[in-house]
């Protein structure tokens, strides 16, 4: 079997359909195109496909020819996962293929599902030797939607009849890392995150006479840098926190000092003390900031994602099968976890498993400088397709067969007992 090979003659196939996806993005949990277009991609495969209720999720179970569900033994189960949704972004790259409808896949996900097909393909094709089932997860509202609970909710984790027994995702950057370079490490990978919503209410007046009003304004500038300066006089620097305000509400016209002023930010941190730390040293600064100046303030604290946390054992199973089907060149444990959050952490807090990042930027492009996941401008390089889809395909086969020795192993070592 030679997965690369086979995903190499698929390249012209997934770049088709990675660039019919990029086309027409769809953002949040209903993307009814795209599973349309999955469940077509996917047709004729022998595949148990169901799709969800509450998002347009596709879930498809491969049952493994070789020790698969109903033979000696419980057989392992590997779920894999792409998301598939885009950003409310607008689409800035000029490419031949953008998006036209104001929506944008900003984060590569496009790249994840198109990969995802791949793999049902080649594993389709290999069924035979799979010593397991694989579930392949289309997941809906990664940005920030809570996609991947709502299908863990909707049982995808059980999806085979069995709980999975490891878990794999994987994500394109349009930047940092030299592309076709995979990446992950062992233990944290991405932070957590909460969302701050902070209104701040004052009293309005005439703009010549600030001191018959309560501005809301010059205390929500206090309260974005006081912020900053809490992060460091408050956190440890080698347990990093981030905080950015991002959105920013109030008034109308120069001359009128309005009643009420907003703002949001996101909040990142990547240990669990640190987590459970942070809303109290929001809500102390703000508060303090809003005596001092007059005002009253409501804080909203919102928890959006877990930490992102590699299980040791599984990251370094990726780490060894990039290095056998890829070469040894193309895979890097990074040092320190990345400062962005996923959704597929509530996969990998109920299933051991690995989040593995691969370099996607543009040929030509210097990865430091290319625009980063996110931005209108960001692109990446659909030649990256056919690696990922054997990655995602290897990471199934291989784990499935480390499953079935390990299992016969165990079995031998009992009966020699
Ligand atoms: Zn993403």
């Amino acid at each position: 079997m030679d997965l690369l090979d086979d995903a190499r003659a698929l390249q012209g196939d997934l770049v088709q359909l990675r660039r019919v996806l990029h086309r027409e993005p769809e953002v949040g949990l209903d993307l009814p195109r795209t599973q349309e277009r999955v469940l077509e991609a996917l047709d004729g495969l022998p595949l148990e496909i169901s799709t969800g209720t509450r998002t347009t999720s596709v879930t498809a179970v491969l049952r493994g020819g070789r020790g698969g569900r109903g033979s000696v033994g419980a057989a392992h189960t590997v779920l894999l996962r792409a998301d598939m949704d885009g950003l409310p972004v607008t689409e800035q790259t000029g490419l031949d293929f953008a998006a036209q409808n104001g929506a944008m896949h900003g984060c590569g996900h496009d790249l994840h599902t198109a990969a995802l097909v791949g793999a049902a393909q080649l594993l389709s094709r290999h069924r035979d030797h799979l010593a397991g089932d694989v579930v392949l997860m289309f997941q809906p509202g990664e940005e920030g939607w809570d996609g991947a609970k709502v299908m863990v909710e909707e049982g995808v984790l059980d999806a085979s009849g069995r709980r999975a027994d490891t878990a794999y995702g994987m994500h394109v950057f349009s930047c940092q890392k030299p592309k076709g370079r995979f990446f992950s490490k062992a233990g944290t990978l991405l932070a957590a995150s909460y969302k701050l919503t902070v209104t701040v209410r004052g009293a309005g007046g005439h703009g010549s006479s600030p001191s018959t009003a309560r501005d809301p304004i010059t205390a929500m500038a206090e309260m974005i840098t006081s912020l900053q300066t809490m992060v460091t006089r408050t956190f440890d620097v080698f347990d990093p926190v981030v905080v950015t305000v991002a959105n920013v509400q109030a008034g109308s016209r120069h001359n009128i000092i309005p009643d009420q002023a907003r703002f949001e930010a996101t909040v990142r941190c990547y240990s669990p003390a640190t987590y459970e730390k942070v809303p109290a040293a929001l809500r102390r600064v703000l508060e303090g900031v809003a005596s001092a100046q007059r005002v009253d303030v409501d804080v909203a604290v919102d928890p959006e994602f877990p930490m992102t946390v590699n299980d040791g054992n599984e990251v370094a199973f990726g780490a060894e099968v990039v290095s056998d089907l890829m070469g040894e060149d193309r895979y890097e444990t990074v040092t320190h976890p990345m400062a962005g959050s996923e959704d597929f952490s509530y996969v990998l807090q109920e299933v051991p498993g690995a989040f593995i990042g691969l370099g996607a930027c543009m040929p030509g492009t210097d990865p430091a400088a290319a625009p980063m996941n996110h931005s209108p401008r960001a692109q990446f390089d659909d030649a990256v397709l056919a690696d990922a889809a054997t990655i995602y395909a290897g990471l199934a086969v291989r784990r499935l067969d480390k499953a079935r020795l390990d299992t016969a192993a165990a079995a031998a070592g009992s009966e020699a007992r």
